[in-house]
């Protein structure tokens, strides 16, 4: 391992979806002022990349600027570190064990019984150390995916445990996240399930440094105290992560009560974080002077991790403009069945996502709430699916194609008259699923005097896709000589990347995902934008 290199690694206890992505990210941020912190998130499932998952199994698939499919737990990181991500910091036991039998095939270990230790645990602490050799980062920050006690993850669990005998106590923080609960019907916070999960951690050859109490209510010194006793760490380490109002407060709150000093103790470092811009945002969050309602109309709206990075992204921009974005969420099937109108729906809102999607289900709904907010002047944000949508609703009710769809439908069973959208070029005879879409960060180049070039004050800027699908280019002429402009677009291969109607005061449609490079502190511009116009129409 190079020595300069320092480790933090964070586990978690009791239960999962305690926000432990959030956790490392904040743990991150207060270190990365001056230092350079790379995170690693560790998933043990078998699938190589949650690429091919859907969004309501494992949440949002967040995609980087090389094009790597990734843990959603990357949004937080990017938001929170401001790095950008590698695919090669997302480690699944799929990736492992594909490398593994590579090897093994290649002759790597022949003569040898290929085993989980020390083949498996040491190809694990290989890929930290190779990321440690390319970034050369001060701090590599590792997230354990699931809780200790999980089968899936008791390899990467042995193998930080091995890493801190190699890399010595000094150079190692272990950080274990738990829940502390108050059951309603005692109304105190209850240590035990803390106590159990750090034994199930002890058994494993590993002594949490810290220990991060999640609980609905912040932990009392007394808490603090007997956590301290029972697991035998200093009180001044266990850490409050009560409930807070937006996860923003978080590294706020770690800070209040001193993890910053905590590690720069143990690991010999000082980097004293900067958070006074980050404060008064977080003021703005909390206190807003306005409040406004967006739709987002989608199909997995059951699972609002699926839409992680949108929610983030208008939080941004409502911090900026002082204004509680609230969410509306739209379930379009019940629009196709009639059992909710257009109108009815959209009452009360100042403005709608389409978001990106794959598939039949909900999206005639959808059209038809493009087609709304079209005609009434509402602000539309449609986000790559959402779109390919809107090219299909102008096609179909201001060109008179009434045959438009895209040729995803074909997939379905539909017959297509009016292919609009249709297969990428570059997709065409692709068998295998997985990575294979087009992906990641790309230029788009902005045309004068449009929209999109007063949003983003720039002739040409990057954002990420993942997508199949493109504008036809046959029938861009035709959609332009009815009123749409293509204002973005990809040169060389003349795709289509960005929508605007000049007619109407914010209906703009891209192919990227905008989302996915919101900050706090630099909101993405449309996002931006639609908030802004939808406070307008709030105050018409
Ligand atoms: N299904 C569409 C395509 O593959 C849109 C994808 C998306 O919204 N991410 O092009």
């Amino acid at each position: 391992m190079p020595q300069s290199a320092k480790y933090i690694v964070i586990t978690g206890g009791v239960l999962s979806g305690l926000g432990k992505g959030i956790a490392t990210a904040s743990v991150g941020h207060l270190l990365s002022s001056k230092l350079h912190v790379v995170p690693i998130k560790c998933d043990g499932y078998l699938n190589t990349d949650p690429g091919t998952m859907n969004p309501i199994e494992h949440g949002e698939v967040f995609v980087l600027d090389d094009g790597g499919e990734v843990d959603m737990d990357f949004g937080h990181y990017e938001r929170f570190l401001g790095v950008t991500g590698k695919s090669d910091w997302n480690l699944t036991m799929g990736k492992v064990y594909w490398r593994i039998l590579e090897k093994e095939r290649k002759g790597d270990f022949l003569g040898k019984t290929v085993q989980l230790i020390p083949h498996v645990t040491n190809e694990i602490k290989n890929h930290f150390k190779r990321v440690a050799e390319m970034e050369k980062p001060d701090i590599v920050l590792i997230e354990i995916g699931g809780t200790v006690g999980d089968i899936e993850n008791e390899l990467f669990i042995e193998a930080v445990r091995q890493l801190g005998q190699e890399v010595g106590q000094d150079n190692i923080v272990y950080i274990h996240l738990t829940y502390v609960p108050v059951p309603a019907s005692l109304g105190e916070h209850k240590t035990k399930p803390t106590q159990q999960s750090v034994k199930l951690l002890n058994e494993r050859g590993i002594r949490p440094d810290i220990i991060i109490a999640r609980s609905p209510k912040l932990l009392t010194q007394k808490v603090k105290q007997k956590i301290s006793l029972f697991c035998n760490i200093p009180p001044e380490a266990v850490i409050s992560g009560q409930d807070v109002k937006t996860v923003y407060e978080i590294p706020i709150l770690y800070d209040e009560q001193n993890l910053t000093g905590l590690l720069h103790k143990k690991l010999k470092i000082y980097s004293p974080p900067k958070l006074a811009k980050w404060q008064k945002l977080v003021d703005a969050i909390l206190h807003p002077e306005n409040e406004i309602t967006i739709a987002v109309c989608g199909k997995y709206t059951d699972l609002h991790d699926s839409y992680a990075s949108i929610i983030e992204a208008l939080i941004h921009s409502g911090a900026h403009l002082k204004t509680r974005v609230k969410l509306k969420w739209i379930e379009t099937t019940k629009i196709e069945q009639g059992k909710l109108t257009v109108e009815k729906t959209l009452e009360d809102i100042q403005g709608v996502i389409v978001p990106g999607g794959f598939g039949l289900r909900g999206i005639e709904g959808k059209i038809d709430v493009i087609e709304y907010c079209r005609e009434n002047n509402i602000p539309f944000l449609g986000i790559c699916y959402g779109m390919q949508l809107a090219v299909i609703e102008f096609a179909r009710n201001v060109c008179g194609l009434l045959g438009a769809h895209t040729t995803e439908a074909i997939e379905e069973g539909i017959d297509v008259e009016h292919p609009v959208i249709c297969l990428l070029p570059s997709q065409k005879g692709l068998k295998k699923k997985g990575g294979t879409m087009r992906l990641g960060g790309q230029d788009v180049h902005i045309k004068p005097k449009t929209l999109a070039q007063k949003i983003y004050k720039s002739d040409i800027i990057r954002e990420r896709f993942r997508h199949r699908y493109e504008v036809n280019p046959e029938y861009v002429e035709k959609l332009e000589n009815f009123g749409m402009r293509f204002s973005g677009f990809e040169p060389q291969e003349n795709i289509m990347q960005i929508l605007e109607l000049p007619e109407h005061p914010f209906f703009m449609a891209v192919q990227y995902h905008p989302e996915l490079i919101s900050k706090l502190e630099k909101p993405e511009p449309l996002f931006y934008n639609l908030v802004k116009l939808a406070i307008a129409k709030k105050n018409e």
